[in-house]
């Protein structure tokens, strides 16, 4: 048996996006699955719409991803004069006629036909055109485009997800597979270097699967064995629709430059529309390999949720050494100090902001973005939180007492800490959260975060007690709850 081979074929008219990663990673998976190859053809025919800057960002993507294909790449743009001999052969083969007809006759007469109510797709007019005669008006350099003659048969093929797929002749036009320029068109390049490549199996996105009925009958024609055809159902937004950027679905790149693991966004793709057959979330490439099956392909379109993509990075994240995110945020503290939205000297606080928040962050900028606190003075209260937890008329006071207690220690730490607020709260015969929660809102603005305790620690006595007067002050002004409109 001859090893399977499979690929990835994107077209770079746009960046690498959430769907065409996941294709990658589907046919990737099987291809591993199979002890197969995993090939990468990019198909830049479209001359107007193909750039450089997308090809070049999907490859980025793909080895960011870890996809790497296993042979050189095939590029469609340097494959011309093969697509030209497989449309002499079908010309030869009677599969296939040349058209003289110009493009704007050919559009009226395809409206006559829908005005005159035929129920049958376009066929062109010189479809039986003898073969002599064809020749001869291309000797006297008549323009003309190919088209494939479809015959009168239904065409059949196998779906590894929708199962068995028929379409009755009379829906598929006599389809042009080679332009009066001398292009190939899509369908006649993707048949001819699928069959180069030795493609044994297609995985790809639905909106294919109307091509595949054309690319059958090519490869009877040629006496080509067709690969497996797999088409998967394309991935929805929340609101049911096709994703799209609309949904802020965006290029996988653009995940990187948020800084997403590329190992999350890999397991997350992975499970979008394909199931191991049992509930796990978290899985390994290598456990993915061995779970992967065309049978766990969901026939339903799945739905992309960004929360659990979130969730998912959020994992990742924190498994990794602390020394990789500081490393990875220091130029962000830069940045930010450089304009001002920090103060000098803050980056001190990254080690620890690292350590508490690791485990609690979606992306490695929420160590940053959402705990500002550990790098400057909270200027702001979180009004939901300020509302509920700064209603007691008593909290200034207990605040500014609190504080005084703080600085009489003479070892601040943790046990310490704790020990004088429980006591203070024993006096007062109040649970511990009525000191707990209006510190925490006085040393971080917010209402989460990590243990208080440990905050109190890694922001040190002096900025604990100045933000603790800073919340007592605010609250004499703003009132209980405070008043922040
Ligand atoms: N180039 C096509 C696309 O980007 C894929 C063709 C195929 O997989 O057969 O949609």
């Amino acid at each position: 048996m001859s090893i399977p081979r499979l690929r990835f074929a994107p077209s770079p008219t746009g960046y690498l996006h959430i769907g065409g990663a996941r294709t990658a990673i589907f046919n990737w998976l099987l291809a591993r699955k199979l002890g197969g190859k995993f090939l990468l053809r990019i198909e830049d025919t479209d001359k107007s719409r193909s750039k450089k800057e997308y090809e070049d960002d999907i490859l980025d993507a793909m080895q960011w991803l870890n996809i790497v294909p296993d042979e050189e790449l095939l590029r469609q743009s340097n494959q011309g004069s093969f697509y030209r001999e497989v449309v002499d052969a079908l010309i030869q083969r009677g599969a296939a006629y040349r058209d003289f007809v110009s493009p704007e006759e050919t559009e009226m007469l395809k409206a006559e036909s829908i005005k005159s109510g035929v129920q049958v797709a376009f066929r062109g007019i010189h479809r039986d055109m003898n073969q002599e005669t064809s020749d001869r008006l291309v000797e006297t350099g008549e323009p003309y485009a190919v088209r494939f003659k479809i015959p009168d048969e239904s065409v059949v093929f196998q779906d590894g997800v929708h199962g068995k797929v028929e379409v009755p002749p009379d829906s598929i036009e006599d389809f042009v597979i080679m332009r009066r320029d001398f292009t190939p068109t899509y369908q006649v390049a993707v048949v001819s270097d699928d069959f180069l490549m030795g493609i044994t199996h297609v995985i790809r996105g639905d909106d294919h699967i109307s091509n595949t009925p054309k690319q059958t009958l090519i490869y009877k024609a040629m006496g080509w064995e067709p690969p497996e055809f797999i088409h998967v159902p394309l991935i929805l937004g929340p609101d049911k629709k096709r994703l799209s950027k609309r949904h802020g679905a965006s290029a996988v790149t653009e995940y990187r430059d948020k800084g997403y693991q590329p190992e999350a966004i890999f397991n997350f793709l992975a499970l979008l529309g394909w199931s191991p057959g049992d509930d796990r979330e978290n899985m390994t490439p290598e456990e993915m390999i061995e779970a992967f099956s065309i049978k766990g392909i969901n026939p339903k379109s799945a739905v992309f949720d960004e929360k659990k993509l979130e969730w998912m990075n959020g994992e990742y994240l924190s498994r990794l050494p602390d020394e990789v995110l500081i490393k990875q945020l220091r130029p962000v503290i830069a940045e930010k100090v450089i304009s001002g939205e920090l103060p000098k000297g803050c980056g001190s606080m990254l080690p620890v902001a690292v350590k508490l928040i690791k485990s609690r962050a979606r992306v490695p900028l929420d160590i940053i973005d959402r705990n500002l606190y550990f790098f400057k003075e909270p200027e702001t209260l979180d009004p939901k939180a300020a509302k509920k937890r700064l209603k007691d008329p008593e909290t200034p006071e207990r605040l500014e007492e609190l504080a005084r207690r703080f600085d009489a220690l003479s070892d601040f730490n943790e046990e310490t800490t704790d020990e004088v607020l429980r006591t203070y709260a024993e006096e007062l015969e109040v649970g511990s959260g009525k000191l707990i929660h209006p510190t925490r809102l006085a040393v971080t603005g917010i209402g989460g975060g990590p243990g208080l305790y440990d905050v109190l620690i890694a922001l040190g006595k002096e900025k604990v007690i100045n933000r603790m007067k800073w919340l007592a002050d605010l609250l004499r002004e703003k009132g209980t709850p405070p008043n922040l409109s």
